[in-house]
């Protein structure tokens, strides 16, 4: 039995590698400091004599015994990462190197979150893991992008210089169940603004794309990056390659929703992204993965758990 630890583990993504994890009948510990993670998400282990809740920040030093750490503490939606810049860079630099220094002393294996943000506003299109991206190092989405840049250099230089067990996954645009309601990301805010009859906020004119990945596809790709035995540690892109611009999605969405709800148009935030579609040629051939969930058929589901919440909340 392995003992895992997750940092972010009450968030969107964390919280479904809790439970996939516990149910493989592993000890987890989930570290969390509740920035943008709830109660909610990983209430239902509470009970279980596997789980451990640790309410802590993991820019803190910490100690226990390990085999796995999967790195996921890091706000995920501009929104949130943007409300505090400093200490989403703190947490993604900072932190991840408090969980090398773990991984090291438990001679474990530690995963690192990574993100497609790493290629910035990207010139080459789709994105493969070997181009080195397009980032502004100073714009509102630098804490991030920079912050989780920097991270991956650590991962890299502790597996060179001290031969860490690392894997490094770059995740793109994930939905499903468990994300927040305010969370302030495109599939949150339309479905929620869509199931109200409120207006979906488009921000600019809608051209620019995102690929978008259901999240059981997502946490299938991390545990068989983390558990591949080719001594293959990335990076490596996890991401659904079906691409639609942001209007289409919209539209998508009001479609599923059977909404009543206008679209209207919001400025765009400052160095969005123009395109973003993930080459997982990488990822097929190492680790034989390949999304397998269709958009409506997420969405529908990730739409019943909007509806759900709302209907509690009312
Ligand atoms: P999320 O915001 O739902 O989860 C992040 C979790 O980290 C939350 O529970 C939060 O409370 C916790 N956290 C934040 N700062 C912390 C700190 N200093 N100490 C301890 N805990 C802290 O986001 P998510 O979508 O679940 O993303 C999880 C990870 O995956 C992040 O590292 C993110 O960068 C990465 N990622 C996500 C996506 C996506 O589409 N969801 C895409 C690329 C990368
Ligand atoms: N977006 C939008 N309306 C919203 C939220 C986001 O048009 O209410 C756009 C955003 O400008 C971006 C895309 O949707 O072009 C995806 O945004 P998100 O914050 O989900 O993630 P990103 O991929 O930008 O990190």
């Amino acid at each position: 039995m392995k003992k895992i630890l997750i940092t972010g583990g009450a968030g969107f993504i964390g919280s479904h590698l809790c439970e996939k994890l516990l149910n493989d009948g592993n000890n987890v510990i989930c570290l969390d400091n509740f920035y943008t993670g709830s109660k909610d998400n990983i209430k239902h282990f509470m009970e279980n004599s596997r789980f451990k809740l640790l309410n802590q920040d993991i820019t803190k030093e910490y100690f226990t015994e390990v085999n796995e750490i999967y790195n996921l503490a890091c706000p995920a939606s501009p929104a949130a990462y943007q409300a505090n810049p400093i200490k989403t860079t703190k947490t993604c630099v900072q932190g991840t190197m408090n969980m090398l220094e773990l991984a090291k002393k438990n001679n474990a294996k530690i995963l690192q979150a990574s993100t497609s943000e790493v290629y910035g506003n990207p010139q080459i299109h789709p994105q493969e893991e070997t181009y080195f991206g397009n980032v502004n190092p100073i714009g509102i989405r630098s804490c991030y992008d920079e912050g989780k840049r920097c991270a991956e250099t650590l991962m890299a230089d502790y597996h060179r210089f001290y031969n860490t067990d690392i894997r490094i996954i770059r995740i793109f645009n994930t939905y499903g169940p468990n994300m927040d309601i305010n969370d302030g990301r495109v599939v949150s805010n339309f479905i929620v603004q869509a199931l109200q009859n409120k207006d979906i906020t488009i921000y600019g004119d809608g051209s620019q794309t995102r690929s978008f990945c259901y999240i059981s596809d997502l946490i299938d790709g991390m545990v068989k990056m983390m558990n591949n035995d080719k001594n293959f540690v990335g990076p490596v892109n996890l991401g659904n390659p079906s691409e639609r611009t942001i209007l289409e999605f919209a539209e998508l969405i009001i479609e599923l929703t059977n909404s009543k709800s206008k679209i209207v148009h919001k400025p765009l935030p400052e160095d969005d992204p123009v395109k973003r579609k993930p080459d997982i040629t990488l990822a097929k051939e190492k680790l034989n993965w390949n999304p397998k969930v269709d958009i409506n058929d997420g969405l529908t589901k990730t739409i019943e758990y909007f509806d759900k919440k709302l209907k509690e909340i009312a």
